[in-house]
């Protein structure tokens, strides 16, 4: 789920990046600079990636560089699947979480 500081579909509130996030949060404030723009200096530093396999359930799930890692890991794992060939073309792709799932059934 995207929070305040990302689009990424996988953060959460609870996550460490989050959690850093308001700690950064909480520095620029105490350096004189206001909520909504931290808010927005932080959103803009952060890298934002695509899930290869979205476009074709019609999706466009964002994904941070941390959840970008673990896609590209799934993504080589699903490439070793024979009976997901169609998949194994883009081995080297990133595979987000809700794709997971809809490969799996
Ligand atoms: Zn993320
Ligand atoms: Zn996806």
């Amino acid at each position: 789920m995207p929070n305040i500081f990302t689009n990424c579909c996988e953060c959460n509130n609870s996550s460490q990046t989050f959690k850093d996030n308001l700690l950064i949060l909480d520095y620029l404030n105490k350096s004189s600079i206001p909520t909504e723009i931290g808010i927005k200096v932080i959103k803009l530093s952060q890298n934002i990636n695509n899930c290869d396999y979205c476009s074709i359930y019609g999706r466009t799930n964002k994904l941070c560089d941390i959840h970008y890692k673990k896609a590209k890991k799934s993504g080589k794992l699903f490439g070793q699947f024979p009976n997901k060939s169609f998949y194994t073309n883009k081995n080297n792709g990133a595979v987000c979480s809700t794709c997971c799932f809809e490969f799996i059934i």
